[in-house]
């Protein structure tokens, strides 16, 4: 009989170790606890960020069992949608400390073997390769167009397997994916710059002409606009839920393939995407072949929102007659800290109404893959966004980031709303299309 017991793991260890400079500044003012989603929700110490950094920094200081569920739940709960980070006055960079517990916990929990297939195949496999991602949102689009998705969907199959929301959530593919190295957009009029714009991985499938709007807009303010090939998923999903490794490969791909001197910037429609690219520095700090590499690379990246502003544009967009209220992603307000540049944006277009919604930067629930795991909080903070982006009686939601959007999305259609929900881009490229029909021949 084997007389091994397991003992519990107190305290981290190994790579990827939240850093205890940051836990250290922490000086439990909890001026951010009004801003965090959850616990506004929940109303628990526990579920704030200070209550959390208190759990991580219990497991650093071997007074908590990395196991312990309280730990492993809070970890998970957290949107990582870093409102805390922007009032923190101490200035504690929660996000480093959250996706360092979360890649301890990964390192050193067994995890269960459902999410470590899905995990395999959902993001290694399909979010590592830019052609299994294409050939995954094929399949999802013949799925689609043969009508099963609508006669499953009648059963009520997906929601007594417990997938409704997954199926609310799916997103409708393109017809025409853009292909990394094979399209580009020559700039219109006195050229300004060379930009490289990211594809990513379901942006350039579900959302690939988001992708040709915003090339569109830069090349009519003067930017050539290339999508240089080899690149790929710029790993934000990856970090988040601790495969720090897998991301840090995602990463150096991405550095290589778009880091190059040529390209002035480095655009990213992608909120998500973005605050991830502008954080390699951070994830590449340990890797002695990429961490200068790193540091220069994150210096380029720019939301498009953020290098249009800075730019400026060269020509007035078109009339847009509609009412707007601007949705803020968290990872745009509050990782990139950039609200101002796409309100000045939407303000630009001639005849288009910005009308402000309460809480427009508390998370609606997207949050990456959060809202196909914690199903019932990010429901709760959907419904919350939907009632405040509703009562402003805006007809066009506005967003800058895929996921917010497909949120706000299955929110609206739940209700049968027919409020519509638009990328800040495609908005803008909608508003240039009207220069062209007020001035026929231009
Ligand atoms: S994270 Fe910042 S705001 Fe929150 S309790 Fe700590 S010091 Fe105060
Ligand atoms: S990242 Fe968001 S959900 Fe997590 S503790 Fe900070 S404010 Fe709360």
């Amino acid at each position: 009989m084997s007389t091994t017991t397991t003992q519990p793991r107190r305290g981290f260890s190994g790579p990827d170790q939240p850093p205890e400079d940051v836990m250290r500044a922490c000086v439990h003012c909890g001026f951010c606890l009004p801003v965090c989603p959850t616990y506004r929700e929940t109303h628990r110490e526990r579920s704030s960020p200070r209550g959390r950094i208190w759990l991580i920094k219990a497991v650093s200081e071997g007074e908590l069992d990395i196991s312990d569920p309280v730990f492993k739940s809070e970890m998970s709960l957290c949107l990582n949608c870093r409102a805390c980070e922007a009032v923190c006055p101490s200035g504690v960079q929660y996000g480093e400390l959250v996706e360092s517990a979360r890649a301890q916990i990964v390192q050193h929990e067994p995890q269960p073997a459902s999410a470590r297939a899905a995990k395999a195949v959902g993001m290694k496999l399909l979010l590592g390769s830019p052609r299994a991602t294409r050939a995954a949102s094929y399949g999802a689009k013949v799925y689609a167009k043969s009508g099963l998705g609508s006669a499953v969907g009648a059963t009520g199959l997906m929601s007594k397997i417990g997938l409704g929301h997954a199926e609310a959530l799916r997103p409708a593919m393109q017809d025409e994916f853009l292909v990394a190295g094979r399209e580009s957009w020559p700039a219109i009029g006195s050229r300004r710059g060379t930009v490289a714009l990211l594809a990513g991985c379901v942006m350039s499938t579900a959302f690939a002409e988001v992708h040709r709007a915003t090339a569109r807009v830069l090349a009519r303010n003067g930017f050539d606009v290339v999508v240089p090939p080899n690149q790929g998923c710029c790993g934000a999903l990856s970090v988040h839920a601790g495969e720090a490794d897998h991301g840090r490969a995602l990463a150096k791909r991405n550095i290589d393939a778009l880091g190059g001197p040529e390209f002035d910037a480095i655009i990213v429609n992608a909120a998500g995407c973005g605050a991830a690219m502008k954080e390699y520095d951070f994830l590449l700090r340990e890797d002695p072949a990429y961490a200068d590499k790193a540091a220069t690379f994150v210096e380029r990246v720019k939301d498009a929102s953020e290098f249009l502003a800075e730019a400026g544009l060269v020509e007035t967009p078109g009339a847009l007659p509609i009412t707007a209220t601007y949705q803020d992603a968290c990872h745009l307000a509050h990782a990139q800290r950039i609200t101002k540049q796409p309100r000045e944006l939407l303000r630009a277009i001639p005849e288009l109404d910005l009308v402000e919604m309460s809480e427009s930067d508390l998370c609606c629930g997207s949050a990456g893959i959060y809202n196909l795991l914690q199903t019932e909080m990010a429901g709760q903070l959907r419904e919350r966004k939907v009632d405040h982006a509703t009562a402003t009686g805006a007809a066009v939601i506005v967003s800058a980031n895929p996921g917010c959007m497909l949120q706000m999305r299955a929110g609206l259609a739940a209700r049968g709303s027919d409020v519509q929900v638009e990328h800040l881009m495609t908005i803008l490229d909608r508003a240039y299309a009207q220069v062209e029909q007020e001035t026929p021949g231009a």
